[in-house]
């Protein structure tokens, strides 16, 4: 099997995201980038059940310099949402990994009118500002460009309006965190309010844990 190692990774993570009720039936999805070929991607394939699948089952994508990506192995077609993977990893080149979910909290919290989600415990620090995608449709090239240029030079997270939300690190363990860490941060802000006691982490207090944060990475 060709690229098995990042079919394997890609594999790996959307069953942990199922196991943690992070993605139901055949929504969300998952891309992984090699790491030698940087130009080659491993994204789930579209319309299939996550349960039972094996790596083979994942899609190998070659990001083509014209733009395009072409669906190059695996038995089902790539992920309808391949632009948005795509787009980001082209645009970023430190960025490895992209997860997109309809995770209920995360999907919640991307309505009304200020949609702003703010942590409420220091390690969610790592993963704001999130940002914030108007409503365009699914698997367009539209709401491509427009979650790329929320995330912009830095961003890890952004919400998706009546959609869900779309998070990217530099490995998959860090997607995953950011991911996993938004719908905390979700779940946590929507219970808070309805309880009337919403009392996000103050300015400062989230500025001086992501000063700690970027220091440990810079050891
Ligand atoms: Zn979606």
């Amino acid at each position: 099997m060709i690229y098995e190692s990042i079919r394997q990774t890609v594999l790996d993570a959307i069953l942990e995201a199922v196991e943690k009720g992070l993605i139901n039936g055949t929504s969300g999805n998952i891309a992984m980038r090699d790491p030698e070929d940087r130009d080659i991607v491993a994204i789930t394939p579209s319309g299939i059940e996550y349960a039972g699948m094996t790596a083979g089952d994942i899609a190998v994508v070659r990001m083509k310099e014209d733009g395009t990506n072409e669906w190059i192995d695996g038995p089902y077609k790539p992920s309808s949402e391949l632009p948005m993977h795509c787009l980001v990893m082209r645009k970023r080149p430190e960025v490895n990994a992209t997860v997109h979910t309809h995770s209920m909290y995360a999907t919640i919290c991307a309505m009304g009118e200020n949609p702003e989600l703010r942590p409420i415990t220091p390690p969610q620090c790592e993963f704001t500002p999130v940002g914030i995608v108007s409503f365009t449709m699914p698997g367009s090239n539209d709401v491509a460009q427009k979650v790329a240029d929320t995330l912009g030079d830095k961003g890890l997270v952004c919400l998706i309006k009546n959609h869900g939300m779309f998070s990217c690190g530099k490995s998959m363990k860090q997607a995953m965190h950011a991911t996993i860490y938004t719908e905390e941060m979700a779940e946590t802000t929507v219970i808070a309010k309805t309880l009337g006691t919403y009392e996000p982490m103050p300015k400062e207090a989230e500025e001086a844990m992501q000063a700690l944060i970027a220091a440990d990475q810079a050891v």
